[in-house]
């Protein structure tokens, strides 16, 4: 059973970037929802006992009927539970330092120029998605995916990502993503993307 983990932070923690009827939204009805699916969906099969990011990292080699919901659920339930560590009061975020600002720094040329091309990444993920910084074999790397796709699944270590479905910024900002974007950077949580880094 996967557990949703409670938010280190309260509804209104993000204001007024990212605002708490949203949070309130997005925790307590979409991402609860995706955790209780996937645990519906392999309650009384042989995925029943895995965790859930084993089975995300193996998901291309598993079979039978559960495994759409494994991919969907499974993968908003887990990727859920990343984003919010990924964010902090606009007090709290400060910016990248040490070993994570030398590998953005070494990988894209400066913060800056990092921050431009994930936010281009976030903005033009066609459809509902993801944009995550990951750990590739060459350095940092940015990537999208589609729908509740998790880039373990694809073999990479993320360390940072922004939820680009419109139920991560429609009340708020309406079609407006690149707001919602711009918005982002004042609450990413830099001391546990360094820490996701190191791992
Ligand atoms: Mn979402």
């Amino acid at each position: 059973m996967y557990e949703q983990p409670e938010l280190g932070f309260d509804f209104n923690a993000l204001e007024p970037h990212l605002d708490a009827e949203t949070l309130k939204i997005h925790y307590g009805k979409h991402h609860a929802a995706y955790c209780k699916k996937f645990n519906d969906a392999v309650s009384g099969t042989e995925y029943e006992e895995k965790e859930l990011s084993e089975l995300l990292v193996g998901l291309n080699d598993l079979s039978g009927e559960s495994v759409p919901a494994i991919r969907n659920n499974g993968g908003g339930a887990w990727n859920h539970s990343f984003f919010w560590e990924c964010l902090c009061s606009e007090n709290e975020s400060g910016e990248p330092s040490g070993e994570l600002l030398d590998a953005i720094t070494a990988s894209f040329g400066s913060f800056e120029e990092f921050k431009e091309k994930f936010s281009t990444a976030a903005a033009t993920q066609f459809g509902s998605g993801w944009a995550w910084l990951v750990v590739g074999e060459d350095g940092l790397e940015i990537i999208k995916t589609s729908n509740q796709d998790c880039p373990l699944t694809e073999g990479k270590k993320p360390i940072l990502c922004i939820d680009v479905w419109e139920h991560a910024y429609y009340l708020k900002y309406k079609n407006l993503r690149p707001s919602f974007i711009e918005a982002f950077w004042n609450v990413v949580n830099w001391d546990a993307v360094g820490k996701k880094f190191l791992e």
